[in-house]
């Protein structure tokens, strides 16, 4: 714990690091609990974290190891249970000088109360959760949105000061403790007006309507043609890769034509896009591929007798490989349903090898462009623009931050890559800025 202000034991201390200036009677806390009065010292909850740098090569050979893993491993500040006022009329808390591989360094911490932040979340699923620009919801409460889907993964923006700030007292509470949640490594339970029900936790396995997610699809319909073409070419006469962005045929596809296949005449529903490659041949769904189908031979619009043969064999796939069949056309060029030849199944097996875990990712985004900089230097201006020319370099709970280009300090950050319980309910944030002197 951290002392702040001193006062008599037995009085009210009124907390000035917000403008909330909360009056906290003996042994209680503040309305963000961040600040108690124990006897009548205003003191900081959180305990001050410190980190090690670990990158530090341990020499092998040549001198003998004293037992440490991390030898000279400068030991850093964290932002984290620092404190901070808000807005930052007093000096940041700490403000420290050292000297890293010749180079003076002076670091600069601080909480941040950030009104201005979100989270951006990937989903790693093909499956459908919802159209784009939906409403995202906790408890009820509009937290967010749908926003651009990503290759082989569904995106949600959700906080922004308009959940945090601008709508009713409930949606901003609902909207902070789904953020602080989300931003602690914590799981939330999350509907998508007209989508899915959704559990996310950052670096876990997402839940969409009651399924765990476990597999990253390996590429598109048209990418797994082209991946896995040759490995296919003598075992099946067909192969249709079902995906709900751009389902792929081998035959038609360009994969398939270097290889010499003739088109085998099994023409797919949806829009022909280039050869071999087909959109929206079913809606979006929690089915194969990200469509709505279960039974895949419902995408097949027509069998053209001029080119198809009886025998001819079939292989329907998703992008996951975890949906598979095998067909034979019979003597009325219908499919029949037939057991999977083993150099086959080997292939669909490999799709499914070949797809990553699939997880939710959590970046933290905010932007500290604001009274934030006043309290390390009277013209804030030119700390951001130190920013800007690398001679600051700003980490968030020790975490490397992407600091976006134009104007502010913008920034994100993989939680994951965050100290635990970096997040509190006033100070979504723990920020670390190194400035580098030369
Ligand atoms: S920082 Fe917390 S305890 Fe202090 S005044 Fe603000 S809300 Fe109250």
């Amino acid at each position: 714990m951290s002392e702040a202000i001193t006062n008599n034991p037995g009085e009210i201390v009124v907390c000035d690091a917000c403008p909330v200036l909360c009056r906290i009677r003996p042994g209680k806390t503040g309305a963000c609990d961040r600040y108690a009065n124990v006897a009548g010292v205003l003191t900081r909850t959180d305990p001050m974290v410190l980190a090690e740098a670990s990158d530090v090569v341990v020499p092998f050979l040549g001198e003998e190891w004293d037992g440490n893993p991390v030898p000279d491993a400068p030991t850093f500040l964290t932002g984290i249970g620092s404190g901070t006022t808000y807005p930052d009329y007093k000096p940041a808390p700490f403000i420290v000088a050292s000297r890293h591989r010749g180079v003076d360094v002076i670091t600069v911490v601080t909480e941040a109360i950030f009104s201005y932040c979100g989270v951006k979340v990937k989903i790693d699923t093909d499956r459908y959760v919802g159209p784009e620009q939906a409403a995202v919801r906790a408890a009820g409460e509009q937290v967010g949105h749908v926003t651009t889907a990503e290759y082989g993964s569904q995106m949600l923006a959700l906080g922004g000061v308009r959940h945090l700030t601008g709508g009713s007292k409930k949606e901003g509470t609902v909207t902070c403790d789904t953020l602080l949640a989300l931003c602690n490594k914590q799981a939330v339970d999350l509907t998508v007006d007209g989508g899915a029900a959704l559990t996310v936790q950052a670096g876990a396995a997402p839940i969409v309507d009651g399924m765990r997610e476990e597999r990253m699809r390996v590429g598109c319909g048209s990418a797994t043609i082209g991946m896995f073409a040759q490995q296919w070419h003598g075992h099946v006469d067909e192969v249709i890769v079902v995906d709900d962005h751009i389902t792929g045929v081998l035959s038609e596809h360009q994969a398939g034509r270097f290889l010499g296949l003739q088109p085998a005449g099994i023409r797919v529903r949806g829009h022909k896009s280039t050869p071999g490659r087909y959109f929206r041949v079913a809606e979006p769904g929690t089915g194969w591929g990200g469509t709505d189908i279960t039974d895949p031979l419902t995408i097949i619009e027509r069998i053209d007798a001029k080119m198809a043969k009886p025998g001819m064999r079939l292989l329907m796939v998703s992008t996951t490989g975890a949906d598979a069949e095998y067909f034979i056309l019979d003597d009325q060029l219908k499919p029949m349903k037939a057991a999977m030849p083993e150099p086959v199944r080997h292939v669909v097996d490999r799709i499914g090898e070949n797809c990553e875990p699939a997880l939710a990712s959590v970046l933290f985004m905010a932007g500290a462009g604001g009274s934030l900089r006043a309290g390390v230097t009277e013209n804030p201006v030119r700390l951001t623009r130190s920013v800007k020319d690398a001679l600051v370099r700003v980490t968030s709970g020790g975490a490397p931050v992407y600091v976006w280009p134009g104007g502010g300090i913008t920034f994100m950050v993989d939680v994951m890559a965050m100290p635990a319980s970096a997040h509190s309910l006033a100070a979504p944030l723990a920020a670390r800025l190194d400035l580098r002197s030369r």
